[in-house]
């Protein structure tokens, strides 16, 4: 684990997404990124720990990353940050729950707005926000420098890339957002994303079958 932040991760069974757990140093505030399936487990940890939470943090609003905030934050209450851009997306959350005939406790309305290049900050602790679009309008990624990782969501996976057919998804903007706002990031960076594995920078560029640069020329 690089810096002082502590990086737990929840998988959920039914989407297989990650959700993440940061603690800025050995004993601080924690913050919730994109509480899922496993937001009962989430809140046990954070209560057990003494700790306070002091954000949960939303990397874009599709159902599988938000599905647990109700309950995460009917636990331990702390305030909800998500781009205005998903908004939409987020008010249809009910919506979203029924076409995949899942049970959803609606979250409840954000409190903050991200906005690109936005320095958020917990503890002693910084997260640059970048603005990615493509797989949904209002989709952002969490970068801290000094710990060497990013939480990048459904922008790029292991190997993949996020789908670009649901509502307000747009591929040229995604590979747009993968060019210049994650492959810029150091070549050694962590990405943590919404499903899979972490990977890093470098592994990507060099293997991602979609950044290879006949697949729209977007090597960086
Ligand atoms: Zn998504
Ligand atoms: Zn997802």
């Amino acid at each position: 684990m690089a810096g002082p932040l502590t990086i737990r991760t929840f998988t959920s069974n039914v989407f297989g997404q990650n959700a993440y757990l940061l603690r800025c140093g050995a004993a601080g505030e924690w913050v919730a990124i994109d509480p899922g399936g496993e937001a009962a487990a989430m809140a046990d940890e954070v209560e057990a720990s003494g700790d306070p939470l002091t954000a949960i943090l939303l990397t874009h609003a599709h159902l599988d990353h938000l599905e647990g905030v109700a309950a995460l934050a009917e636990r331990v209450p702390a305030p909800i940050h998500l781009h205005p851009a998903d908004r939409p997306l987020y008010d249809a959350a009910p919506q979203q729950a029924a076409m995949f005939g899942h049970p959803l406790r609606p979250p409840p309305p954000p409190d903050h707005g991200f906005s690109d290049e936005q320095a958020f900050r917990f503890g002693g602790c910084e997260l640059e926000i970048r603005h990615v679009p493509g797989h949904s309008p209002g989709h952002v990624l969490l970068y801290s420098e000094p710990a060497g990782v990013a939480f990048v969501g459904d922008v790029v996976f292991a190997g993949s890339i996020g789908r670009t057919d649901l509502p307000g998804g747009d591929l040229q903007q995604l590979m747009r957002s993968i060019r210049e706002r994650v492959l810029t990031l150091p070549d050694d960076t962590t990405l943590y994303s919404g499903h899979g594995p972490p990977t890093t920078v470098a592994r990507e560029r060099a293997t991602n079958p979609f950044l290879v640069p006949h697949f729209g020329g977007s090597r960086a």
